[in-house]
């Protein structure tokens, strides 16, 4: 990686251009517009989350002559003279904020805008040079190294810096659709997906879903072999689809349905027909049935066919059950001369005659939970574990 030390661009210079206005969708530049602060779409989160005082002090720390510490500039494409901000976004804001007015600083006792600092503040404001490394180099390079400096303020979450690292015309897209809080689609999409838009959660997914992988090796590649890709057709396709495909299966939108692995579920059962009328009855009766412990579970147990309970998680007898049926197929089993497992007492082996401690053994359904069998003292049985382990279904 090449990497060149730059200590000749001011304040002014880097901060030429800068517009801010909280309320338009648009990206911050700087430099004239040769420099990315901050990516269209996505700078809103960075001072959401900042009570203010990051930014004031580092324009305390500027007035003072106080280092601010090291920026770091990629510049994507080495015959273009255009960076985008690697590391440092936050301080190039403020110090843009503050020369466009935006808030106040304590100076001498008094809070002063930018434009009411007296004339000699202001040049030496403007005319201070800042350090920054401007890094050039292949992918992987960049992307080692930024995963190990030492991020100041928020830090970056996974696919945030796959952003930076592969920054271009792909994310430049994908954050206009996937990490737009305008887009008006959000309604629907966060019915199913998780997170928060502006930290990329939904880029992510819909990038997972696409290479049908969370691995950042796998998103790594196709966000490289993309990088240049003058449309996002095929991420926005299939992340489209699969919604469409949720929406048309399941018609009530339940709050259960939130950061399931849609993506999964679609691959495995998209090709299969359902009766939307009968799944939705179906999903209801799941929902009232108080055995059903696991209500996130029901819509890949109806997808799957209905064949594995255990993503339902039943609910399990009581102690208090199991120990009156233990003790009461002890008694009559004692008085028999045969095994308390009914399973063992009606074999011909060895255990035919077997008194299992209440601690061997575990509790079945006599009629399958998924049968109708009820979860209650009629419903219940005692049985050796290995009887119980070969019966299996709930
Ligand atoms: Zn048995």
């Amino acid at each position: 990686m090449k990497t060149t030390l730059k200590t000749d661009w001011k304040v002014e210079d880097i901060c030429a251009g800068f517009e801010y206005s909280a309320a338009e969708g648009k990206g911050l530049f700087g430099l004239n517009g040769n420099l990315t602060i901050q990516p269209e779409y996505q700078r809103n989160y960075l001072y959401a989350q900042n009570d203010g005082e990051k930014e004031k002090a580092v324009i305390d720390s500027i007035l003072k002559c106080y280092p601010i510490g090291l920026l770091y500039f990629n510049k994507p494409r080495s015959n273009e003279e255009k960076f985008e901000i690697l590391d440092g976004q936050q301080r190039v804001t403020s110090l843009g904020r503050y020369i466009k007015n935006l808030f106040a600083v304590e100076v001498d006792g008094h809070q002063q805008y930018f434009d009411s600092l007296a004339q000699d503040l202001q040049e030496k404001f403007l005319k201070t040079p800042l350090t920054i490394y401007i890094c050039e180099g292949a992918e992987n390079e960049i992307k080692a190294w930024f995963k190990t400096i030492n991020i100041a303020g928020i830090p970056l979450n996974a696919q945030e810096i796959l952003n930076s690292v592969y920054s271009g015309n792909f994310v430049t897209l994908a954050k206009e659709e996937f990490s737009n809080s305008q887009n008006s689609n959000l309604y629907s999409w966060k019915n199913y997906v998780k997170g928060n838009v502006l930290r990329q959660d939904f880029l992510r997914t819909a990038l997972e879903w696409l290479v049908n992988s969370s691995d950042d090796k796998e998103i790594s590649e196709y966000m490289s072999l993309h990088r240049w890709d003058k449309n996002i057709d095929a991420l926005k396709n299939n992340f489209v689809e699969i919604i469409n495909w949720i929406e048309k299966i399941f018609t009530d939108t339940k709050d259960e349905m939130y950061g399931l692995d849609w993506g999964r579920l679609y691959n495995l059962y998209h090709e299969k027909n359902f009766d939307v009328a009968e799944v939705s009855a179906k999903v209801e009766k799941l929902y009232e049935d108080d055995a059903v412990t696991n209500k996130r579970g029901i819509f890949e147990y109806i997808l799957g066919g209905e064949t594995e309970p255990k993503l339902l998680n039943i609910r399990l007898f009581e102690e208090s059950t199991k120990k009156t049926v233990y003790a009461r197929q002890t008694n009559f089993a004692k008085s028999k001369g045969v095994s308390n497992c009914p399973l063992c007492a009606a074999g011909k082996n060895k255990n035919s005659k077997k008194i299992y401690a209440y601690k061997e053994m575990d509790a079945d359904h006599v009629t399958a939970w998924s049968k109708g069998g009820a979860t209650d003292i009629e419903n219940c049985e005692m049985l050796c574990k290995s009887h119980n382990r070969a019966k299996g279904n709930v």
